[in-house]
C-alpha cells in the first residue's frame, strides 16, 4: 500500500463544490463517425470517466470494439479522396475555421480538460492555446510546402516530384495533454491532405469528443473521427487495419512497441512519440538561480506528468549543495491543489489513482533503496490523487528513479566530477527525448549539446516549445516529429513522375 502520510510542507487547496461545473458542457459520450455521433446505446460496456482531483465520476463513454473501429476507418477510406483533393489554400481555410473555433470555446475546453486531469487552469488554458497555434500554423505549412525542383535530371525526360497525402492515420493518444497531443497529430495530419480515426485515452477522452462536436460542421463527414475505448481493444485494430496507411501513437514505450508489432503485418508507418527521461546538466559556471527557477517549472508543469520534464538534475558536484538548497526554496513555494480552487493553482493531482500508486510505488523504492527526500516525499491527503511536490538528493548512479519514467512531481539530484562524467551519465538511459545544459561557456554549451543524443536540448533554459520547431525523440523515444514542418512530412509521401519528352 502506498504511504500516504500528509507532507509537512504542501496543502491540498480544495475548491468549493461544483467549482468547475462541467456538467452542461460535456460533449455526447459516444464515438463521432462518419460525420455524426453514435445514438445513444444503454446495452454497451461503458468506462467511468473521474476527476482526479475530487475521485467523482463526471462520466462514462463506451468501451470501443475492433467493429466500431472498421465502422470509423470505413468512414475515413469514403472521405479521403474529396479531402485530398482539396488545394492548399481550400484545406487551410478549414484548419484556420478549426482554430477559431477552438478559440471561441477556449474557457470551455480549459475547463473540461481542468476536470478530466485536474490540471490546473494555468495549464489547460496553455493547451489550449497550443492547440490554437498548431492548427494555425499548419493552415499556414501547408499551403508554404514544397518540393525539389522539377527539371531534366536524365537526357530528355523531366521529372516532376509530387508531395501526396497517405491516406486515412490511425492516431492515438495518451492522458498527459489530451487536447494538445490530438492536436498535434490531427493538425498536419489533415494539412497534409489525410483523413483520421483519432482514439483518446481511456482515462481523458472528453476534450477530444468535445472538438469532434465543435468541429462537426467545419469537416467534411469522415474526415475526422472519434473512437473511444482501450489500446490493447481499438488501438490494436487501428495499428493492424489494412486500410490504415499509417498509425501514430503518443504514449508510453510499451504502446509503441505494440502499435510497431501491430502495424508491421501491413508494413504500415508508424510514428512514435514515447516517454523521456530529461537530464538537466548544471555545470559549475551556471547560473544557480535561473537553473533552479527553470527546473521549480520544467520538473514540475502539468504535475510532473511530462515527457520533456526536466525530472534529472545532474549537477557539478562543486556546486550541487547550493544548487539543492535554491531548488529546494523554489519547490517549497509550489501551491498544491484542486483545479477549481483558482488560478494560484500550479499543481493538480495526478491522472488516476493506478498512476498515484506507481507514483508512490517509487518514492517508497527510492526511500527502501537510502535515497532522501529534501522536500516532499510522500502523497497528500485524499480525497484526490495528490502528490507532495518532491526532490531526492544522495542518488546514487544508475537508481532506478533516474531511469524509469515516474511522471510525477518528482525531481532527482544526482552529481559529476567533470564533463565527460556528465555527458556519459545524461546520455545512460533508454529514453532521448530532450534534455537540458546550464553554463555560461561557449564552448561547452555547443560540444555539449552536441554530444548529448536527445532530439531537443536547451541551453541555459527547458521546455521552452515553439509550433515552427520539431518536438521528437531519439532512442527509446521513437521516432517521428511532431510540430513544424517535418510533421507534414512524416504525413505525406513523396511520388516522382517522369516524362519522357525527347
Ligand atoms: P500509454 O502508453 O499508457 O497510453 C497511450 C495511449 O496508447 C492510450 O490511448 C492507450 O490506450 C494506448 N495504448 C495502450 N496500449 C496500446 C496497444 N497495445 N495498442 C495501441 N494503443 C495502445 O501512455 P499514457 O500513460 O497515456 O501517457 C504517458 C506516456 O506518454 C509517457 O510515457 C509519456 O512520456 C508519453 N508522452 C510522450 C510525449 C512525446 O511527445 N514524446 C508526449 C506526451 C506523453
Amino acid at each position: 500500500m502506498p504511504n500516504t502520510t500528509l507532507a509537512e510542507h504542501a496543502t491540498v487547496h480544495r475548491a468549493p463544490a461544483g467549482a468547475l461545473n462541467v456538467r452542461e458542457d460535456l460533449p455526447p459520450t459516444r464515438h463521432f463517425i462518419a460525420g455524426a455521433f453514435d445514438t445513444p446505446d444503454r446495452s454497451r460496456l461503458h468506462a467511468d470517466i473521474v476527476d482526479p482531483g475530487t475521485e467523482q465520476i463526471i462520466a462514462a463513454v463506451p468501451e470501443g470494439t475492433a467493429g466500431d473501429v472498421d465502422r470509423a476507418v470505413a468512414a475515413a477510406v469514403a472521405a479521403k479522396r474529396d479531402w485530398a483533393k482539396l488545394v492548399p489554400k481550400e484545406r487551410a481555410t478549414v484548419l484556420h475555421r478549426i482554430a477559431d473555433r477552438i478559440e471561441q470555446n477556449a474557457e470551455i475546453l480549459a475547463r473540461l480538460e481542468s476536470a478530466n486531469t485536474g490540471k490546473p487552469f494555468d495549464v489547460s488554458h496553455d493547451d489550449v492555446a497550443g492547440t490554437v497555434d498548431t492548427f494555425r500554423f499548419m493552415a499556414g505549412a501547408l499551403r508554404a510546402t514544397t518540393s525539389m525542383g522539377a527539371g531534366d535530371y536524365a537526357q530528355n525526360h523531366l521529372s516532376v516530384i509530387l508531395r501526396e497525402p497517405l491516406g486515412v492515420v490511425g492516431v492515438v493518444t495518451p492522458w498527459n495533454y489530451p487536447l494538445l497531443m490530438a492536436a498535434w497529430k490531427i493538425a498536419p495530419i489533415l494539412a497534409a491532405g489525410n483523413t483520421l480515426v483519432i482514439k483518446p485515452s481511456e482515462q481523458t477522452p472528453l476534450t477530444t469528443l468535445k472538438f469532434a462536436e465543435l468541429i462537426a460542421d467545419l469537416v467534411p463527414a469522415g474526415v475526422v473521427n472519434v473512437v473511444t475505448g482501450r489500446g490493447s481493444i481499438v488501438g490494436a485494430r487501428l495499428s493492424e487495419h489494412p486500410d490504415v496507411d499509417m498509425i501514430a501513437l503518443t504514449g508510453s514505450v510499451g504502446s509503441g512497441q505494440a502499435v510497431a508489432r501491430g502495424a508491421a503485418e501491413t508494413l504500415k508507418r508508424v510514428h512514435l512519440e514515447l516517454g523521456g527521461k530529461a537530464p538537466v546538466v548544471i555545470f559549475d559556471d551556471a547560473d544557480l538561480d535561473d537553473a533552479a527557477a527553470s527546473v521549480r517549472t520544467a520538473g514540475y508543469w502539468n504535475s510532473g506528468q511530462e515527457c520533456g520534464a526536466a525530472c534529472r538534475v545532474l549537477v557539478h558536484e562543486s556546486v550541487a549543495d547550493a544548487f539543492t538548497r535554491k531548488l529546494v526554496d523554489q519547490v517549497s513555494t509550489l501551491v498544491v491543489g484542486e483545479p477549481g480552487a483558482g488560478e494560484h493553482i500550479e499543481i493538480g493531482p495526478v491522472v488516476s489513482k493506478a498512476h498515484f500508486e506507481r507514483v508512490v510505488a517509487h518514492l517508497e523504492t527510492a526511500a527502501q533503496q537510502g535515497i532522501t527526500a529534501a522536500i516532499g516525499g510522500a502523497a497528500l491527503d485524499g480525497p484526490g490523487y495528490f502528490v507532495a511536490p518532491t526532490v531526492l538528493v544522495g542518488v546514487p548512479e544508475g537508481a532506478e528513479c533516474t531511469r524509469e519514467e515516474i511522471f510525477g512531481p518528482v525531481v532527482t539530484v544526482e552529481t559529476f566530477a567533470d564533463e565527460d562524467e556528465a555527458i556519459r551519465r545524461a546520455n545512460d538511459v533508454p529514453f532521448g527525448l530532450s534534455a537540458s545544459i546550464w553554463t555560461e561557456n561557449a564552448r561547452r554549451s555547443h560540444d555539449v549539446a552536441a554530444r548529448i543524443d536527445a532530439g531537443t536540448v536547451w541551453v541555459n533554459s527547458h521546455l521552452v516549445l515553439a509550433t515552427e520547431v520539431p518536438w521528437g525523440g531519439f532512442k527509446g523515444s521513437g521516432y517521428g516529429r511532431d510540430l513544424s514542418i517535418y510533421a507534414l512530412d512524416d504525413y505525406s509521401r513523396t511520388k516522382h513522375v517522369m516524362h519522357n519528352h525527347g
